[in-house]
């Protein structure tokens, strides 16, 4: 399978030959010269890598990195600077870059950095799999879609599925109507609608079982939160 790489460099000249460089080793690349071509380009593919010049546009993009990182899409960031200091060097990573390397670089230098990061994104990627997600008596098995309360297997829906995995990974956090129809759904807030409300009530009601403590909570006019009982105090 071939590598997807994002490139993000301003200068046509040193954006060529990365091109050529990372082709000729077989990865697929698209490339932009700035941040809003980065979030653009993100927000609509995937990638295993994206390669951040670090000064786009006389921008500093180590200071985009926090906000790309909260796109769901997540590929490993690698930083390409002319600053090589030690303390440059550490903020790229502090900022939360996978890998930094400074210019000027041999291009097969790149390509080893960036097969390393990408074998580390299919790794992170495995263990996402396996992985399970607990709450008090709940389990989720993301690998299988499978959901038990205490012994008991609870059948959903992809959609109910969706909307359990993201409570159950922010146990207590109080999700609002608007958020759940943006985040489940992709569509803005509709006063009108109560796909929500229809949602959650038959969600709730699946995941109500005898002799168990509840799980989903409404909070009245706020949202949804999910945790059991015991835990609010
Ligand atoms: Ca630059």
């Amino acid at each position: 399978m071939s590598i997807r790489v994002l490139v993000a460099e301003d200068e046509p000249k040193v954006q060529k030959f990365i091109r050529a460089g990372l082709e000729q080793s077989g990865m697929t690349i698209d490339c932009v010269d700035s941040l809003e071509g980065v979030e653009q380009h993100l927000s609509t593919q995937s990638y295993d890598v994206l390669v951040l010049d670090r000064l786009l546009k006389a921008y500093d993009s180590l200071y985009s990195i926090p906000k790309l990182r909260k796109q769901s899409v997540q590929p490993k960031i690698i930083i390409l600077s002319a600053l090589s200091e030690v303390e440059d060097r550490v903020a790229g990573l502090d900022y939360g870059a996978d890998d930094y390397l400074s210019k000027p670089f041999h291009v097969s230098e790149l390509v080893a950095r960036i097969r390393t990061l990408a074998r580390r994104a299919e790794a992170g990627k495995e263990i996402n799999r396996d992985s399970i997600l607990k709450v008090g008596d709940l389990k989720i098995r993301l690998d299988t879609q499978e959901v038990f309360i205490g012994t008991v297997q609870v059948n959903l829906t992809a959609k109910e599925f969706k909307i359990l995995t993201l409570l159950a990974r922010h146990p207590q956090k109080i999700f609002s109507k608007a958020e759940l129809l943006d985040r489940i759904w992709g569509i803005n807030f509709d006063p009108e609608s109560n796909v929500v409300e229809v949602a959650m009530t038959r969600l709730r009601s699946k995941m109500t079982i005898e002799n168990q403590r509840p799980l989903i909570h409404t909070k009245r006019g706020g949202g949804y939160w999910l945790g059991q009982s015991d835990m609010t105090t």
